[in-house]
């Protein structure tokens, strides 16, 4: 039998510039991908449109050619995909597993973009909407376009991640039935990285662990359309001093900054390998990198970024 060849891919939104805490989660996607000699896709995930920037975007293609992160493939652009996403919710609703919500939850506003954790989520949702009659729909679809909802079915969803181990959650006790295309008609995160994810033939996730939660709901989404899951591995996020994840507002982590202070990318790279259990903080090549790459060496704790230590590692001071 001939394994079939991985296929990773990074998928970023390009909704600031990019820290190097994306970055190192798209050169572990690559590392992990190139390492088995497999191929390596990026995605454009912009359907929050009104987060989205095109000069995010051109930073975003430059910061991964300057660290030398090819991709194979034209990347998939989501906000040209709708159609793609709009036959998989028919097939959903052909099999009575979707449903029209005319609630005004915030959740459903935020549903395009990818939840940074369940906290990020709101409250489980109750079911308001689940068994309204054919005449409550039509009466409520005259004032306010629907939502619409997958019913989450009951009962634990089981996976092992590659990185973090045995996970299960009950979508339906945590999470309830969730958006997959919110009340302005734009598909949610849910939905379309199941679909594209297939339609890439994506054989590894590999992305920062809080979209672990999300997990169980793009199983459920994968069983529910009869396409084949990945494998999943998730990396814990890494930290800034404050205890709280880097954000894109965390301007001394952005990588364009470095870049425009004339950091080699050795030296960028050897940080990031640094924060993966790959190296030591000195600089270190792409190619080195590759032959060093292994799972078992990721920490499956957050990594704290010191500044003082991203300044020796950079030669900046
Ligand atoms: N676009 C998501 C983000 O930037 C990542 C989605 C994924 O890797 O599944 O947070």
């Amino acid at each position: 039998m001939v394994a079939a060849t991985m296929r990773g891919r990074f998928a970023p939104s390009p909704t600031g510039r990019m820290h190097l805490g994306n970055v190192r989660s798209a050169l572990l996607g690559w590392l992990q991908a190139r390492a088995a000699g497999g191929a390596f896709l990026l995605r454009i995930e912009d359907l929050d449109r009104a987060r989205c920037r095109p000069q995010f975007l051109q930073d975003l293609y430059e910061d991964l050619r300057w660290l030398g992160l090819d991709w194979d493939e034209t990347p998939l652009i989501q906000s040209e995909r709708d159609g793609v996403y709009r036959e998989a919710q028919e097939k959903l609703e052909r099999e009575g597993l979707i449903y029209p919500c005319f609630c005004t939850r915030a959740e459903i506003a935020r549903a395009a973009s990818a939840p940074h954790g369940l906290s990020d989520e709101g409250p489980r949702y109750p079911g308001t909407c689940a068994h309204l009659t054919a005449g409550q729909v039509s009466e409520r679809a005259r004032t306010r376009a629907p939502a619409y909802r997958f019913r989450a079915r009951e009962g634990e969803v089981r996976f092992v991640d590659e990185l973090m181990g045995p996970y299960a959650q009950d979508v339906q006790a945590l999470v309830g039935d969730f958006v997959v295309r919110r009340n302005d008609g734009v598909a949610s995160y849910q939905l379309a990285v199941v679909v594209d994810d297939a339609a890439s033939r994506i054989t590894h996730v590999l992305r920062g662990d809080d979209l672990l939660p999300s997990t169980p709901r793009q199983l459920q989404l994968y069983a529910a359309l009869g396409l084949p899951a990945p494998a999943f591995l998730h990396v814990p996020l890494v930290m800034g001093e404050d205890g709280k994840r880097l954000a894109k507002r965390d301007g001394a982590f952005a990588l364009a900054e470095l870049r425009a202070r004339g950091r080699p990318p050795e030296h960028v790279l050897g940080l990031l390998a640094a924060w993966s259990g790959l190296g030591d903080g000195s600089p270190v090549t792409l190619p080195a990198l590759v032959a060093r790459y292994r799972t078992d060496v990721l920490p499956r704790e957050p990594v704290v970024a010191r500044e003082a230590l991203l300044l020796d590692a950079l030669g900046l001071r």
